[in-house]
This record gives structure tokens, sequence and C-alpha cells, in this order.
């Protein structure tokens, strides 16, 4: 089979709304609703450092689109089109179909069409999707928003996607946990929902403690954060422990919950939205004018567990 025949088969599906002109020409032309601005994001994945060796095709595609859903939501925008980037090192038409249904369920479950991309063969398996989404020009959601005072919040549950790649990697079979990292919930309706209400956003990918740290270098400021309000699941209580739970939840990556920063004045508004699109969200801290996070357990300040936190470090003193 052939670069044309493949992308034929397998990514040459009906267009969605705005596409002018998707896959099969040059590039593709597209159509941005009035008084929307253009919101674009990439993200690649490395077969064997992103997804484990072995992981199953339909995840590693669906996997691919909800990484970059995640960017997108974190910028409060609404997502449109995708393009795909495709370095193969043979053409396995197992993998490929599967992979493609698994794309193309991650998209259609958020309005997502495929519009053009390019394919190549290389050493290893590299996928890289860009999605473009688009937002009112009031509405976008950026890291430097985050003011002292604003409330910090963060969405769903953390940790449990760490707990699930170690369950996938040591062949644990915890599979309620695996699941949470196969098929990560971007949490786009909340983004949008929440676009013009909160101050500041990020999603949450490499780990709460890192993550924070970026919209706190941003924003210029520092926070304190409440150790024993941190969101843990029933599920990965139970399988880790608390102590260990809360550990993955401040370090442990790929959960993509949103971590916000919310004006107190604005959280009434903040949680209504939540509320409105079946979002949980929690309250897990407060930023302060002082660089640095704190991290605090029933009020008194704590160190950072040995090991921990070292993308942290370099943001402001520990306690
Ligand atoms: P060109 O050589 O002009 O860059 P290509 O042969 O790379 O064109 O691609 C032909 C068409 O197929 C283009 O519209 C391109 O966007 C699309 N395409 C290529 N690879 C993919 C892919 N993996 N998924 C979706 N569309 C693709
Ligand atoms: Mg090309």
């Amino acid at each position: 089979m052939d670069e044309f025949e493949l992308i034929a088969r397998y990514f040459s599906r009906d267009g969605g709304a705005g596409v002018v002109l998707g896959v099969g020409d040059d590039g593709a032309v597209l159509e941005l609703p009035a008084d929307r601005r253009l919101v674009a994001v990439v993200d690649t994945l490395v077969d064997g450092v992103h997804y484990p060796a072995h992981f199953a095709a339909a995840d590693v595609g669906y996997r691919a689109v909800a990484v970059n859903l995640s960017d997108i939501a974190a910028m409060g925008a609404e997502p449109a089109w995708m393009t795909l980037a495709l370095t193969l090192p043979a053409v396995d038409t197992e993998w490929l179909a599967g992979f493609a249904d698994g794309l193309y369920r991650a998209a259609g479950e958020h309005g997502v069409a495929l519009v053009g991309g390019d394919t190549t063969r290389g050493a290893q398996t590299v996928i890289s999707v860009q999605l473009l989404g688009h937002a009112a020009p009031a509405g976008v959601l950026t890291r430097s928003g985050c003011r002292p005072g604003d409330l910090l919040y963060v969405s769903g549950t953390l940790g449990e996607a760490a707990a699930g790649l170690e369950s996938l990697q040591g062949g644990r079979d915890e599979v309620a946990l695996e699941a949470r990292f196969r098929r990560p919930v971007p949490r786009v309706a909340l983004g949008r929902a929440v676009a013009g209400i909160a101050g500041a956003a990020i999603d949450v990918s490499d780990g709460l403690a890192a993550d924070l740290g970026h919209v706190l270098a941003a924003s210029g400021c520092g926070a304190t954060l409440e150790l024993e309000r941190l969101p843990l699941s029933a599920t990965l209580v139970a399988a880790r422990g608390e102590e260990r739970a809360r550990a993955l939840a401040l370090t442990g990556g790929d959960d993509y919950e949103l971590c916000l920063a919310v004006p107190a004045a604005a959280e009434e508004a903040f949680l209504a939205a939540a509320r409105d699109c079946d979002t949980p969200v929690t309250r897990i801290g407060r930023a302060r004018a002082e660089a640095g996070l704190v991290l605090t357990q029933n009020g008194e300040a704590v160190a950072s567990p040995q090991g921990g936190y070292r993308h942290f470090a370099a943001t402001g003193p520990q306690p």
C-alpha cells in the first residue's frame, strides 16, 4: 500500500463545520466563525516514550487527540479541526485501523474534523496532532492571569493516571486506574464554560505541582496549596493508600484535569458554570503575592517528600 492509498483508506472520512477544503489538496481551507480568534496547539507522541510499547492502537489514536483537546480546553477554546503528521516504520493495516478508530472517536466526541496531514516512513512511530480551535477575543484563558488572593481550583481527581501508568508498566492489572491513563478525559466543556470567569488555567499533564508552578511563574505570584484538599478518588486511595495517593496527585502526570485560578469575586459564577457542565471542581489553595509554592497540611506548613516536586524547585523556596 502506498502513502496515497493509506490516506484514502484510513484518514479521509467526511469533513465538518467550517471545512471549505479538507484532506486531498495541498492544504486545508477553513472558515472561522465571525469574531473568533484562532487557537492552535500541537502535541507529539513518540512510541515507547509517551505511551508503553504494547499500548493498544486505538488507545494511541485516542490519546493523540485527547492530549491536544486538553490544551485547547486549558485555553478556554472550542476545538474545531486537526491535522495529523504520522511517521511509521512499516504499514501495519491492523494497527492503522485501530489507530484511526481511536483517533476519530476522540475527535467525534468533540466535533473535530481531520482536515489534512503528512505521512512518512521513519525508524519509529511518531504521531503529531495539531488541533485548531477558536475563542472569543476576550475569553481566552492564559497562564499569566493569576493574581494574589485568587482561589485555586482543580477539576476531577488527581493521581490516578500516574498510578495507571505504573500498573501498565509493572503488569499490575489495575484496570480502572489504567483506563484513566489510556483514555484521558479532556475538560473541554469546563474550559469553555469558565473562559471569561477564571483568571488563569493550565491542564495538568506533568503533575499539579509542576503545572501550577508554570502558572505562578507566568503570573509573577506564589500560592499556598492545602494538601488535605487534593481530590483523590476512592479507587486510588484503596489501591495505593492515602499518603502515596496524595504524592501521586501532587507530582504524577497525565491526569489532564484543569487547574484554574479564580478571583474571589467570581467564585459563585465559576461554581455555577462548572455545575452547568457537570464537572466536579475542588478548591485546593489560594494565590499569594510572595513567590513560591507553600504546601500545608491541616494548617501546618509541610516539607516536600524526598524526591518529589523537583520540577517545582526552580520556581521558589521550599517551605
Ligand atoms: P503533498 O505532497 O502535497 O504535501 P501529501 O501527499 O503529503 O501532499 O498529502 C496528500 C493529502 O493528504 C493532503 O491533503 C494531506 O493534507 C493529506 N494527508 C496526508 N497524510 C495525512 C494523514 N496522515 N492524515 C490526514 N490527511 C493526510
Ligand atoms: Mg506532504
